[in-house]
This record gives structure tokens, C-alpha cells and sequence, in this order.
């Protein structure tokens, strides 16, 4: 008989999880206005809201803990992490930060100016964020299969070169501090980019002068389906496709609480020392001596050997694979996600599933709180509430897809915790075909809304 395929590590400390009626699901939902980042842990049983800071650390890792350099200057802890990055990634220099949003603060205070624009694959909502803080403005251009959840295509983060061309035709090269390529891409789907693309998107760069940078919250998932579907790297190591993923590129950063697996931090790293210099300016304003950049000593070693264990293929092979796994159930009761399954969640087509709540009603929000009630399933929503207003023209802007994320933090949960959700989901599939109102708005900020909103049915 063939093995089945296991997890390549056990259980050593266990968390407890609570459990809660529906009816007192259905009760606590409508006291925190429908907003899923307003429930308190406990109320929820499967939390797939994110994956980031919330996957579980190995031994090693907690010795590092242990191990942790606390000096405010010069710790051994800055030292370990430097070694690991520039071993891995080959960078020169780098600035931690406490998490990815604090490097785009900190990256996007020295490059990015009033009227610049950043094209590049779906931004995350911070980068976004962070860009349009600045009054500058990030443009997607990625490739169009992306937007069409039941198109099959092994890299849907990929960059569409001749809308990126028509960007830089348009704006010209002194708009654009940087092109951006997110590995892989979370708001399409946690889509991974092809190797061919990446080295496509440098040469056009290079044609126009342009810097290339990456967001690289999960490049180790990323290097993995390069390695899995795309045939000229089936026999390299992940290591070996990381350092080809960066060749050439000027500047990375990354919220370590992906594929950094720990629970806080990030750092930006790059090759060009003035840059670097201006960083520090930055890093000392807003985060702490350059050689912390807001982490502790025991959280940089703890990273240190987390970006050493994410890189490991039977890790990565393991994690991938139960993603794909709860895909598959979803697939099988009828659910309709973004295909093919991503790297560190599933998403769930929320216009397909709700077909008869317009989108202006927040369809993917209801579902995730329809999520939440059935089964105390904690996702998030990724669409109109997640796309904010336009911040120029006040209006409410719809994207392409309206989608619930469920996230799957690392080396947590199990198969049977998989099995769960997809029969929550399942069990709600008709209740949601026969939906026909969703949500409205009571309460909203002007960035980054979903965080704070708050909702009422109607
Ligand atoms: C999480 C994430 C960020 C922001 O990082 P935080 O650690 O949440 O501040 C930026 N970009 C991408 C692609 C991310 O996934």
C-alpha cells in the first residue's frame, strides 16, 4: 500500500479551542456590526481570517526565543537575521521592521512622492494604502485570467507586459519610483508569478530604467509553484529558484509573519548602500535603532530560523498540499473558489455563490458572516468593502471579484480542521443561492475601511 502523505512535524504545546452555539454566533455577529475583525478568538472555531502571525513556531525557532539578544545596538539576534537573509535572498543590507507595513512606510517615505504612480500585480490593500497616503497611485496590471475564477492558469499573479508598457508609455519613467511584483499574489488569490514572467517584467524595466521591486510576504510559496508548475525548474531547489526570483531585482520587502513563519516582523532588504543610508532616516523616526527597526532580539532570531524552515521543500510540499486539499472538498461540495487553488488560502467566488445580492451589498461579507454563524468559520472578505472608495472621487469603486479568503495558518491546524470548514461551507451553499439583500454600510474610515466598518443588514 502506498503511505499516505503526513505532516513533517507533531504536535508538542496545544492550544484550546471553544465552542459556541449558533444561536450565540448569530448573537455576537450582529453585536460587533457584522464585522469580522471586531469578534473576539474565542468565539470562533476555525480562524482562517489570515495567515499572517499566526502559524505555530518550531522548537528551533523557541530556542531562539530563548536565545534572543535584547541589546539595544548591535544584537547577536540582528546579526543571525542579516546572515539568514543575505544567505537566502542575497542582499546586501538590510532594515528590520515590526511588520510588512511598516516596511512600506519606511521604503515608501524615501521613494515614493505626491503624483508618482506604481504599477504592478493586484497591490496588497497596505501597499495600496500606503501609495495613496502619499497621493501617488498604484496601478494593477495584472493579467486579465486572474479576474475569471473558473479559468484554469498556473500563474494567475503574472504582470500583463503590454498594459505595464502602456503605463510607462503613459506616465513616463521619472512618475515611476518602481515597478512592484507581489510573490505571490494575495488580492487575485494568493497566485503565484512564473520565473518567465519575473525575468520578462526585468527586461522591460531595464529597457525603461525603471527599478524593480518585489513585496515577498510569501516568495517561498511562490518559488514553490515555479518549481512545481513551471517545467524548466521541476529539478532546481527552492533555493536555488529564490535567488533566480531576485537576480536582478533592487529592493524586497517582507511581512515575516508569512512565510517568515513568526509572529511579527519584517524587514526591507536591498544592494544599494545610499538607499539603504536614507532608510535609516526613516527607521529611526518610526520604528526604532536600525539594528531592531521595532522587533525584539528573540523575534529577529526566531526569523532568523523561520526563513530558513520556509524554504524547506517538505515543508512547503506539506503546506501546499493541505491548502489544495480543503480546494478539493470545496470543489467537490459544489463550492466555487478560485481555480487553480493558490498558496495560502482559498477563495471563495462570492458573485457565484450569492448570485442575487448585488455587489454594492457586500456579498463576500455576507458570506463570511454566513460562514461564521453556521460554523464559527472566521474568514475575510476580499472585494468592494476591502477596494475602499476612491479616495480622489469619493465613489464607491466595485473590483472584478468579490471573494471570501479563507487563510490557512501554517503548521496549525489538521485534516479534520479542513473537513470542518468545507462542510460549513457546504451546508450553507443553498441558503446562499436564496439570498437576495446583503449589507450596508453605517460606520466607514476613508482607508483601509474594512478594519473598522461597521454594518447593519438590510
Ligand atoms: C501581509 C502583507 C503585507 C503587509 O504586511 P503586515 O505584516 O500585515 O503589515 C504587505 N504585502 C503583502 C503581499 C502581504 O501579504
Amino acid at each position: 500500500m502506498r503511505l499516505p502523505h503526513i505532516p513533517p512535524y507533531k504536535t508538542k504545546v496545544v492550544e484550546p479551542v471553544y465552542f459556541k452555539t449558533k444561536e450565540e454566533r448569530a448573537n455576537k455577529i450582529t453585536e460587533v456590526n457584522y464585522n469580522l475583525f471586531n469578534l473576539h478568538s474565542d468565539w470562533v472555531v476555525v480562524d482562517l481570517m489570515t495567515d499572517s502571525g499566526t502559524g505555530a513556531m518550531s522548537e528551533q525557532q523557541w530556542s531562539e526565543i530563548i536565545l534572543g539578544d535584547e541589546s539595544y545596538a548591535g544584537s547577536e539576534s540582528y546579526f543571525k537575521l542579516i546572515r539568514s537573509v543575505k544567505d537566502i535572498m542575497g542582499f546586501e543590507y538590510v532594515a528590520p521592521t515590526h511588520q510588512g507595513r511598516a516596511a512600506e512606510n519606511i521604503l515608501f517615505s524615501a521613494v515614493v512622492k505626491e503624483g508618482d504612480v506604481v504599477p504592478g500585480n493586484a497591490h496588497f490593500d497596505t501597499t495600496k494604502g500606503h501609495i495613496e497616503f502619499r497621493k501617488a497611485k498604484a496601478i494593477d496590471c495584472t493579467i486579465k485570467e486572474a479576474f475569471d475564477t473558473s479559468l484554469d492558469h498556473p500563474f494567475k499573479g503574472n504582470i500583463d507586459l503590454d498594459k505595464l508598457e502602456s503605463v510607462i508609455k503613459e506616465y513616463g519613467r521619472e512618475r515611476i519610483p518602481f515597478i512592484n511584483i507581489t510573490v505571490t499574489c494575495n488580492t487575485v488569490g494568493g497566485q503565484p508569478v512564473s520565473m518567465q514572467n519575473i525575468k520578462e517584467v526585468m527586461t522591460l524595466a531595464r529597457k525603461h530604467y525603471i527599478p524593480v521591486y518585489m513585496d515577498i510576504a510569501r516568495y517561498a510559496e511562490n518559488a514553490y509553484f515555479i518549481k512545481t508548475r513551471e517545467t524548466a525548474y521541476a529539478d532546481k531547489s527552492i533555493r536555488e529558484i529564490v535567488k533566480e526570483m531576485f537576480d536582478g531585482v533592487s529592493v524586497v520587502w517582507m511581512s515575516a509573519k508569512k512565510d517568515g513563519l513568526v509572529n511579527i516582523g519584517g524587514f526591507i532588504a536591498l544592494h544599494d548602500a545610499s538607499l539603504y543610508e536614507r532608510l535609516g532616516q526613516f527607521t529611526i523616526i518610526y520604528e526604532g535603532f536600525i539594528t531592531y527597526g521595532g522587533m525584539s532580539g528573540r523575534a529577529m532570531g526566531a526569523l532568523a530560523e523561520g526563513l530558513k524552515e520556509g524554504i524547506e521543500f517538505d515543508y512547503l510540499d506539506d503546506r501546499i498540499k493541505q491548502v489544495a486539499y480543503l480546494g478539493q472538498k470545496l470543489k467537490d461540495y459544489g463550492i466555487p473558489i478560485q481555480d487553480p487553488v493558490g498558496g495560502h488560502a482559498l477563495y471563495i467566488d462570492a458573485k457565484r455563490m450569492l448570485p442575487n445580492v448585488p455587489q454594492s451589498q457586500f456579498p463576500a461579507q455576507l458570506l463570511g458572516v454566513e460562514a461564521y454563524i453556521e460554523g464559527g468559520v472566521r474568514g475575510v472578505e476580499i472585494g468592494t468593502l476591502l477596494a475602499d472608495k476612491d479616495p480622489v472621487t469619493g465613489e464607491e469603486r466595485f473590483p472584478e471579484m468579490e471573494l471570501l479568503r479563507l487563510a490557512i495558518p501554517r503548521r496549525v491546524y489538521s485534516r479534520s480542521h479542513m473537513d470542518y470548514v468545507a462542510a460549513t461551507m457546504a451546508n450553507i451553499k443553498d441558503k446562499c443561492k436564496s439570498l437576495s439583500s446583503g449589507l450596508s454600510i453605517v460606520k466607514q474610515a476613508d482607508i483601509l475601511r474594512h478594519f473598522t466598518v461597521e454594518l447593519a443588514m438590510i
